[in-house]
């Protein structure tokens, strides 16, 4: 089958297993903390939530299957990133982070994880620069495209160079999803998720997956979720279930949006420099169209100073001002605010949702005039 279908059908039963009449067609999230459990626990499927849950399991599943391995959720995409670095960082252990990642991701290694005497390197993503300083690593982070700058490194070559070296590779699949771009199957060992973002793309839950090949590294990350309680409710499984559903639907469009969006910034005199993979000037172009099957929904775009971003932004009908992405309604924020990203005082981040575009590029170009205006 392929992904669509599967993603479509997640959480049905699998032919040849057929509905009994009356069943409903798709279940209920399945709420119980304790199952009934006589005897010895390994006679019952389930015991206890914070070992497993049917919905979670569901979940997993799809998750599974879409990704090429087996997958654990977590109650936020930071809870996976820890998930993973718990698993495999020791003390003595450094860890090659890119330099323009998830900044929350850097601060989790250099603020927490130095305590505990891992070292922290840092090399950005353009340009696999990550390759250089692997000497002696025992975990490569990649991200890509990278959140916000959306650069772009090549997947197998870093993973190849780092297995020579005998690293482990991970890699935050948070933009492209794993609809849109397969870690596991490009060489790395572990593909990480927020699905917070375009995964669940309703902008109304928080929640995260680790998915890996190797069932004993799936036993180690199974392990510490039981061990440290960092787990999901059966609610929020169940909705991201149910958004599954509809992720080849709302990635295509979205993808397609942000490419207007990109080409048509691109034009726009006040636009200083668009950031979206899709762009045939964007140095990895070629690079992504290899690793993707979708650009994904952001476009990162820089206006000339702050007071322009912020006289856009607000003059936005359709924008809603907001530090997310990925969700169905489109979303931009003036990333500088934060202070956490090597970015312009004028950037901004921009996701495309599922609107229809020519509403949008109506917006953006009426946005545009009067952030210029005084
Ligand atoms: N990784 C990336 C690339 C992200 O953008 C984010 C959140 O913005 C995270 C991880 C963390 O995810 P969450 O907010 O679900 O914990």
């Amino acid at each position: 089958m392929q992904d669509t279908t599967r993603l479509v059908r997640a959480g049905l039963p699998e032919p040849p297993a057929k509905l009994q009449p009356g069943s409903p067609v798709h279940a209920g999230p399945v709420f119980a903390s304790a199952f009934a459990a006589p005897g010895e626990p390994s006679d019952s499927p389930y015991t206890y939530t914070r070992f497993t849950n049917p919905t979670w399991q569901e979940l997993e599943h799809a998750l599974g299957a879409l990704e090429g391995g087996v997958a654990r959720i977590f109650p936020s995409g930071m809870a996976a990133v820890m998930a993973v670095f718990a698993t495999v960082l020791r003390p003595g252990d450094t860890v090659v982070l890119p330099s323009d990642c998830y900044y929350t991701t850097r601060i989790l290694t250099r603020e927490f994880f130095a305590d505990f005497g891992v070292e922290t390197r840092l090399a950005p993503t353009a340009n696999n620069a990550q390759a250089e300083v692997l000497e002696g690593a025992k975990l490569l982070w990649l991200e890509t495209p990278a959140n916000p700058g959306m650069d772009i490194c090549d997947i197998r070559l870093l993973a190849d160079e780092a297995h020579r070296q005998g690293a482990l590779v991970a890699v935050d699949n948070t933009t492209p999803t794993a609809f849109g771009q397969q870690p596991l199957a490009l060489g790395a060992d572990i593909s990480v998720a927020s699905d917070t973002k375009s995964l669940t793309g309703h902008s109304d839950l928080l929640l995260g997956h680790v998915a890996v090949r190797d069932l004993e590294l799936n036993a180690k990350i199974d392990r510490w979720r039981r061990l440290s309680g960092s787990i999901v409710g059966p609610m929020e499984a169940w909705l991201a279930l149910r958004s599954l559903a509809t992720l080849p639907l709302r990635l295509e469009r979205q993808s397609q949006n942000a490419q207007a969006i990109a080409e048509f910034l691109e034009s726009r005199p006040q636009v200083v420099a668009v950031h979206h993979p899709g762009l045939p000037k964007h140095p990895a172009h070629a690079l992504a169209r290899q690793q993707m099957r979708f650009f994904g929904p952001i476009v990162s775009f820089e206006l000339a100073n702050r007071n322009m971003a912020e006289r856009f932004l607000e003059a936005s009908h359709l924008l809603v001002e907001a530090s997310s992405f990925g969700g169905i309604v489109s979303s931009a924020e003036r990333r500088a605010r934060w202070k956490s990203d090597d970015v312009s005082e004028g950037f901004i981040r921009l996701s495309a949702g599922c609107e229809a575009i020519e509403d949008l590029l109506a917006d953006l170009d009426q946005a545009l005039r009067v952030s210029t205006t005084a």
